[in-house]
């Protein structure tokens, strides 16, 4: 499958299938980058003993030099730190400007890798190789950014990959949480904007759950066209784009007052997205039935929904006010109108949306 990203003349393939790792030389070369370009792979330790070997024998017997940078796997090497280790081993690799930066993981190396490209000699190219479901999100939109102690994503660029290969197997060696979690994120696109892509995701949930090859690809295609259409429409973030935010104004403050082994982000904005469903319903400015049928979808993909015991949600509330610079009692949220349309809603009663907290945490 072969989706292309319209942004004029930074306009780049998505190409999703599997076994693509294998052949990539290939489809760079296709994609316009020359045998003997410098390639400099960006990869975590996970990733790297699973796929790395394997891109870099087919680059090598391409022809093209390459070296790689192996990184710690998690969030935390989204760090100022790790950000100036691989700059420091881009350097000493000799990249200079028509060098190309291949990220090969999930959302961590992408966004990181993707900094690195934006910066390096004032930008270079980059080529994203997602491993995660996840990352078919962060492969589309061009957001690439490092984090602050003070908070996540503060430094960062709009950068566009030069092209995506998604090899749809490396999923398959994915833990099922970090699964759960790219389906999350997948469902959330058909919730925004396709009501038949979520009659599809319901009707195959047991086979995309198994990762079935077809499907898969099928299924992030869809997800990538969605946050692309999106996108393109508003590439500097202004006015659709936030309704990509569906669950994550609940989502971000249940991350930043739990655990991360207990919630992940794609756990954290499912029942994020159950609670805006609900608020929806209680405004009335939802279909009934709409807060079941999401719920139900979410659970097909070993999703959490219920409210997180541990969390208070007076807490919650202050934290999503500090997110969203309330005014006077209001708070914006995305909320659903049915099933695959979604609208931003300025004001939302906060009281409300008490009463909804209130009632889920007193319920689980
Ligand atoms: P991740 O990159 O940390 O990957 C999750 C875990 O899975 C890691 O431990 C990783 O090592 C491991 N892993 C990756 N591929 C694997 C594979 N094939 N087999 C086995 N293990 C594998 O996280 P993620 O969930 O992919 O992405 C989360 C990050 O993405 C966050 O930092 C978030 O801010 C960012 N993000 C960015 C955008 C954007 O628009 N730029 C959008 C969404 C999310
Ligand atoms: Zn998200």
């Amino acid at each position: 499958e072969i989706l292309r990203v319209e942004l004029g003349e930074r306009s780049y393939p998505i190409i999703i299938g599997e076994g693509l790792l294998q052949q990539a030389a290939t489809l760079l070369q296709e994609g316009g980058i020359a045998g003997g370009t410098r390639l400099f792979i960006i990869t975590d330790e996970n990733v790297a003993p699973r796929y790395l070997s394997l891109l870099q024998d087919e680059l090598i017997s391409a022809g093209f030099p390459v070296h790689a940078c192996v990184i710690p796997a998690g969030e935390q090497s989204k760090s100022i730190a790790m950000y100036e280790t691989v700059m420091t081993q881009a350097i000493q690799a000799g990249l200079d400007r028509k060098s190309v930066i291949l990220a090969l993981g999930g959302g961590v190396v992408g966004d990181l890798a993707g900094f690195v490209a934006a910066t390096y000699m004032r930008g270079i190219s980059f080529v994203q190789l997602p491993t995660t479901l996840l990352a078919h999100d962060s492969s589309v939109g061009g957001k690439v950014a490092i984090n602050h102690p003070l908070g996540k994503n503060l430094i960062g660029a709009f950068h566009q990959p030069r092209m995506v290969l998604y090899d749809t197997a490396a999923i398959s060696t994915l833990p099922e949480r970090e699964r759960a979690a790219g389906f999350a994120e997948v469902l959330k696109h058909g919730l925004i904007a396709d009501e038949r892509f979520v009659s599809w995701l319901e009707e195959h949930a047991e086979k995309l759950w198994e990762l079935d090859s077809e499907l898969l690809s099928k299924a992030i295609l869809r997800g990538c066209q969605v946050k692309a259409n999106i996108v393109s429409a508003d590439e500097t973030e202004q006015g659709q784009r936030a309704l990509l935010n569906l669950g994550h104004t609940f989502g971000h403050a249940f991350e930043a007052l739990a655990e991360y082994a207990k919630l992940n982000h794609g756990e954290a904005i499912s029942i994020g997205m159950c609670l805006a469903a609900k608020v929806a319903e209680r405004l009335k400015v939802a279909e009934d039935g709409v807060y079941e049928r999401t719920r139900n979808l979410l659970r097909q993909y070993h999703l959490p929904t219920e409210w997180p015991l541990s969390l208070e949600p007076l807490e919650v509330l202050e934290v999503m006010k500090r997110d969203k610079k309330a005014v006077s009692g209001k708070l914006a949220l995305v909320l659903p109108r049915s099933i695959g349309v979604v609208e931003l809603f300025a004001q939302v009663d906060e009281a409300l949306i008490m009463t909804v907290m209130n009632e889920e945490a007193g319920a689980s």
